[in-house]
């Protein structure tokens, strides 16, 4: 009798988790159908953020970047990148068309968590002395004596520019959270840190990493037209014809174009597929109502979408046992790069999946039926996320006209996500290639640029200085 009370109870609960995996699966769903709507949205929104920035969700910031690095950069130049989890100091060498980067030194920080939360002053004096730590180091290579230092400042988050080397903080993302920055200038702000450490430099390009990718890319390779950053958060820049730039009221530049940083992550759209699990996410987050497709998309978000999934299986159909996990409870308990461990193993027992759920959730003891269940829905997320990231691309390529082109387009891609997480990249391309067709696809590009932000801000320093 007590055995087939078990069973019963163990397929309810079985029947249960069915039903909520289904769900999922149908709420996540994105035929291509939907993604070209996507696409098409994301063009919509395009337009109208070149139109005039009053409530528009894409901002589309003109960057005052009009002229992009040609190979002939030459000197001593620095950059500081503050981006998602960690920031970077840079030195190099830039030899001219011959020379190329002749040399280059980097440091890399990563940022304490209370820096991210507290004040603005603290934040800028840590990126401030860890710049000085850097040039003290100064080893082989120096500047030309008594002239300061340039500088490219690569910040990862909206800014307003006001100019090359000026801008205010329209609001932090990624889990920073700093209310006396906003609507500050953060090249001031960080000029007046570098100040209080008594170091001479000066702040000559100050770039979104988007930006700063795609000059870096464009450096390697001319053909490079959009950036995009798949990492703690997402974005895209890309060059757009100043024509087009309805909002645009400076002088026609000689180039007649100019890099506009879309701000992707802000998008949203009736179209995109929204769970009870995002919206959860979404309003317990530090900036509820925001950036809603980077929830769905970036680095910082996919884990922890995941982590909703298994809290409400473990409440609902005891997926861990008669107990709910308490670390299952703690908000960004399961970070992506675990999920990407979990989801590419393939050992037949999913023995990482094991190991994993017990080191970083504190469930020891799973099922080969549960932990294929995790891997399913790791799949769920991971695929959703791609698939959308492919969707604004094809979105960016049809807004060029080069979505059906046969010239040769390349795309600089940076972030961890795209790197390291092998299935949610290769499910990228795929859908991208889905998306284009086999034709349009042959000519477009998508490649890694590693780390290409900060390079990118220490060219831009240079052709701006
Ligand atoms: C920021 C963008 C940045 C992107 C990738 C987003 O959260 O708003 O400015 O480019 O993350 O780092
Ligand atoms: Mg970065």
């Amino acid at each position: 009798v007590l055995v087939v009370r078990h069973r019963k109870r163990s397929a309810g609960r079985w029947a249960r988790a069915a039903a909520v995996l289904e769900e999922l699966e149908e709420q996540c769903a994105t035929p291509t159908l939907k993604l070209r709507e996507v696409a098409d949205a994301m063009v919509k929104e395009m337009n109208a953020g070149l139109e005039s920035e009053d409530g528009c969700k894409v901002k589309m910031i003109i960057s005052f970047v009009d002229k992009l690095p040609t190979g002939a950069e030459k000197g001593l130049f620095y950059a500081l990148d503050l981006g998602g989890t960690n920031f970077r100091v840079l030195r190099v060498q830039l030899g001219g068309k011959e020379g190329r980067v002749v040399k280059q030194e980097y440091e890399e920080v990563s940022i304490p968590q209370e820096l991210m939360v507290g004040g603005s002053d603290e934040l800028f004096d840590f990126i401030a002395s860890a710049l000085a730590k850097f040039v003290g180091s100064e080893g082989e290579i120096h500047g030309p004596a008594g002239k300061s230092r340039e500088l490219g400042f690569t910040f990862s988050f909206p800014v307003k520019q006001t100019s090359i080397a000026s801008g205010t903080l329209i609001k932090w993302t990624k889990g920073f959270d700093i209310a006396a920055t906003i609507g500050e200038d953060v090249v001031a702000e960080l000029t007046k840190s570098l100040k209080r450490q008594g170091l001479d430099m000066r702040v000559t390009a100050l770039v979104n990493d988007t930006v700063g990718t795609l000059a870096g890319g464009i450096y390697d390779d001319s053909d490079v037209v959009v950036a995009v950053i798949l990492g703690t958060g997402t974005n895209a820049a890309y060059i757009e014809r100043i024509d087009a730039i309805k909002k645009w009221q400076g002088p026609i530049p000689n180039s007649g174009s100019m890099v506009i940083n879309m701000e992707w992550g802000n998008f949203n759209s009736s179209n995109l597929p929204m769970t009870c699990y995002d919206q959860a996410l979404d309003v317990e987050s530090l900036n509820p109502g925001e950036q809603i497709f980077e929830k769905l998309i970036s680095g910082m978000y996919l884990g922890e979408v995941v982590r909703r999934v298994l809290l409400r299986l473990a409440v609902e159909a005891s997926l861990f046992g008669d107990s709910v996990p308490p670390q299952l409870e703690v908000p960004f308990a399961l970070r992506t790069p675990i999920m990407s461990e979990m989801h590419h193993d393939t050992s037949a027992d999913l023995k990482v999946v094991g190991a994993k759920l017990k080191e970083f959730l504190g469930i020891s003891k799973t099922s080969l039926r549960t932990r294929k269940l995790i891997v399913q829905i790791c799949d769920i997320v991971a695929k959703r996320g791609a698939r959308l990231a492919a969707a604004g691309i094809f979105g960016i390529l049809k807004k060029l006209g080069r979505h059906d082109a046969k010239r040769r387009t390349v795309i600089a891609m940076d972030g961890g996500l795209y790197e390291h997480y092998t299935s949610f990249r290769e499910s990228l391309l795929s859908t991208l290639n889905e998306m284009l067709g086999d034709e349009a696809a042959a000519s477009v590009q998508v490649i890694l640029a590693n780390d290409g932000s900060g390079i990118g801000a220490a060219l831009l320093a240079a052709s701006h200085s």
